[in-house]
């Protein structure tokens, strides 16, 4: 008898414990005809800064958009320069050049995937306005590290927590250190929407009244338009699904967290696991193993109905889009883009299900 396969993710399976609730929540909606900037919103910001432990949240249309609003917001002359690590998702990237600035990559560390501190400083320029940190697969940058440099340097930070959803350094969550933390609500996130959305979280009213106005065609009043803003808000019916979820998030969390550990503990040690440390509470968005047979990995498990990812195959250096504008050599992302593979670890897959994946992993 085959196994039934175990699929890498399964959105429907996902949001199917929400189901009833997200149908109430969408009835709701047709009843009171409000779609735009009303009130579920507006509860949506207030409670995702409850949840984070910061003073505001801004709703927008996606993680892009929040990180685009956040540099734009600081008014960088054109030209500033915007460090941000070499192995990001093309998001962060293209964030930078949209605001009109220049991304300028930083290497990540080879064991946490984040970018490494000791870098940043390699790259700082007297163009250098601002640091674009990202919470890469759920787990926290060294924020120390990174506000103490910034500090040094007068700089501003922006956290990419698109993947880092309630991960926490020392106590602390991911959105809460730097000058703005930007979501991502894409429904694959920790805390998924049923399409697309974002938000910014930060501690500065003026600047979030500005995000505000922003996001909404620089409007501050109906009609009275103070900024050269966008069109990028957060659906009303998208907050309200937010809401929902948000109460589990971190039930989600939890048990992303449970099959990490399993992973962690019984996988052989030919697989470069994910590092663990104490001052670090990831939420696991990517459960990414390194190997450098990699590809012949994936096949074997594939055959054996167990479907795997690659987060990410091409680094951003090497895109087609980017390539004539991003020089230098990147050796340390190269190599976790040739050896990086993301296995199964969602809220919908089960621990015998997992047992099943190492099984499989440690027979290879
Ligand atoms: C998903 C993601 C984004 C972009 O979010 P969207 O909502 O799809 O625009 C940005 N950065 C990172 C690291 C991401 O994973």
């Amino acid at each position: 008898m085959t196994p039934i396969p175990i699929e890498y993710e399964n959105l429907h399976l996902l949001n199917a414990p929400f189901f009833d609730e997200y149908k109430q929540c969408f009835a709701k909606s047709l009843d009171t005809g409000w779609f735009i900037l009303g009130n579920q919103v507006k509860s949506f910001e207030e409670e995702f800064a409850a949840y984070c432990g910061i003073n505001h949240c801004a709703g927008v249309a996606s993680g892009l958009d929040a990180l685009i609003l956040a540099l734009k917001v600081f008014n960088f002359p054109t030209g500033s320069e915007v460090i941000v690590p070499s192995n990001t998702y093309i998001a962060s990237i293209l964030a930078i050049y949209h605001s009109g600035l220049v991304p300028v990559l930083a290497e990540p560390d080879i064991h946490t995937y984040n970018i490494d501190p000791a870098k940043i400083e390699e790259c700082i320029t007297l163009k250098t306005k601002a640091i674009l940190v990202v919470h890469l697969y759920g787990k926290a940058c060294n924020m120390e590290a990174i506000l103490t440099i910034a500090d040094r340097y007068d700089l501003k930070v922006v956290e990419d927590c698109a993947q880092s959803h309630g991960a926490m350094f020392k106590g602390k969550k991911t959105g809460t250190f730097g000058d703005f933390g930007a979501f991502s609500f894409y429904p694959t996130k920790n805390l998924g929407a049923l399409g697309d959305g974002g938000a910014l979280t930060g501690n500065n009213s003026s600047l979030m009244a500005m995000v505000r106005a922003l996001r909404n065609y620089g409007s501050t009043e109906k009609y009275i338009n103070e900024y050269i803003g966008i069109n990028s808000r957060l659906d009303e019916i998208q907050a309200g699904f937010l809401s929902i979820k948000l109460k589990k998030l971190d039930l989600i969390n939890h048990h992303k967290r449970k099959l990490a550990a399993l992973y962690q503990e019984h996988l052989k040690d030919d697989y470069i696991k994910p590092v663990v440390h104490s001052d670090y509470f990831d939420v696991y968005h990517i459960y990414a193993i390194r190997h450098p047979r990699r590809q012949e990995i994936r096949e074997y498990l594939s055959k054996n109905g167990v479907i795997t990812e690659i987060h990410y195959p091409v680094p951003p250096h090497h895109q087609k889009a980017l390539k004539d504008h991003l020089k230098g050599h990147f050796p340390i992302s190269e190599e976790i883009h040739r050896t990086t593979l993301s296995l199964p670890v969602s809220f919908c897959h089960t621990e015998s299900q997992i047992e099943r994946v190492i099984e499989l992993l440690n027979a290879f």
